[in-house]
């Protein structure tokens, strides 16, 4: 990620000197830098520049600590304000309240969403809870048959949707096959489009309403960069979405959307997906993210 963004900075304190304070033009080619890898990185123009703003406030005049060089120092906190701009504190999903607790997924045609939801299925069942898988994007017939498969491969039921069924419906007689089976939380599969579209988020909406989700999870593919922060912004309007579940991490060399989504839509990102297999969805942590940004 970010062609070493550390490297870089280091580079450009090479030439400085001893400890002192980090004056404006210490750190200027420095910011610079960071502003450009941000940029690079494909980073929501206005996030970037406030982001340089934030550090070189920081940054200048502070005491450069003994035991540090000021290279390293405005590393410490570039590293501390990427961690605060992607929310600084990881964020669980929100499992309280009466059961069953419903989750639905959200998101664009293959950003990852019906995979997402069968590692989320697993990750439940791992807390200890008995998930029920909901197939609610009746449209592609396949979709449905691709959660089943998951659901057989995890030992986690799946809701016999009926397809063509009205996805409202379904999810609503879900519940009543979640308290037959015995299950405390409800994975809702709704249905996604290549692009946004009228009916489909009038259709995410009515099943809101009626399901009162403890969690809207849009699923993003951060290989879309700003893309999945304009899709992210959209659905949150109209949703009002709890999280974010940022996909195919892994294969993000460059780390626009994880960066960005926060600060741009105020929704924080609470799981990742960092591969195709049904294990490879991990909690988000912001300060990890940072790190693993500057290399
Ligand atoms: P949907 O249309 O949003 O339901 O998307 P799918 O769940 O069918 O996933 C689309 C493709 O993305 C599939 O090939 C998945 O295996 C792949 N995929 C999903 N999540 C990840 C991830 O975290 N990493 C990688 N590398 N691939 C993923």
């Amino acid at each position: 990620m970010f062609d070493n963004l550390s490297d870089r900075l280091a580079e450009t304190f090479k030439r400085l000197k001893g400890h002192g304070k980090l004056s404006e033009a210490n750190i200027a080619d420095a910011l610079r830098e960071v502003r450009l890898a941000l940029l690079e990185a494909d980073v929501n123009y206005k996030v970037a520049k406030d982001f340089v703003a934030g550090v070189r406030e920081r940054a200048v005049g502070q005491e450069v600590m003994k035991s540090l060089t000021p290279a390293q120092q405005v590393i410490k906190i570039v590293r501390e304000e990427l961690s605060s701009l992607m929310g600084g504190q990881a964020e669980g999903l929100n499992l309280i309240g009466r059961p069953p607790q419903v989750l639905m997924m959200v998101g664009l045609q293959g950003a990852g969403k019906t995979t997402t939801a069968g590692k989320l299925a697993r990750m439940l069942a791992g807390m200890g809870k008995k998930p029920l898988l909901v197939p609610a994007d009746v449209q592609r017939p396949a979709a449905i048959e691709q959660l089943k498969k998951l659901g057989a491969q995890l030992g986690v039921p799946v809701h016999d949707s009926d397809p063509g069924g009205d996805p409202v419906d379904i999810c609503v007689r879900a519940l009543g096959t979640a308290s037959r089976l015995g299950c405390d939380a409800l994975i809702l599969d709704t249905a996604g489009r290549l692009h946004i579209d009228e009916p489909l988020m009038a259709q995410l909406e009515r099943i809101k309403q009626k399901l009162q989700p403890g969690e809207i999870l849009l699923v993003a593919d951060a290989m879309t960069g700003q893309d999945a922060v304009n899709v992210a912004e959209a659905f949150h309007q109209r949703l009002g979405l709890s999280g974010v579940v940022l996909t195919k991490v892994e294969g993000d060399a460059r780390g626009g959307a994880a960066l960005s989504i926060r600060a741009v839509t105020g929704v924080p990102i609470k799981l990742v997906g960092v591969g195709e297999k049904l294990d490879a969805l991990e909690p988000f942590h912001p300060d990890r993210m940072a790190g693993r940004i500057l290399g």
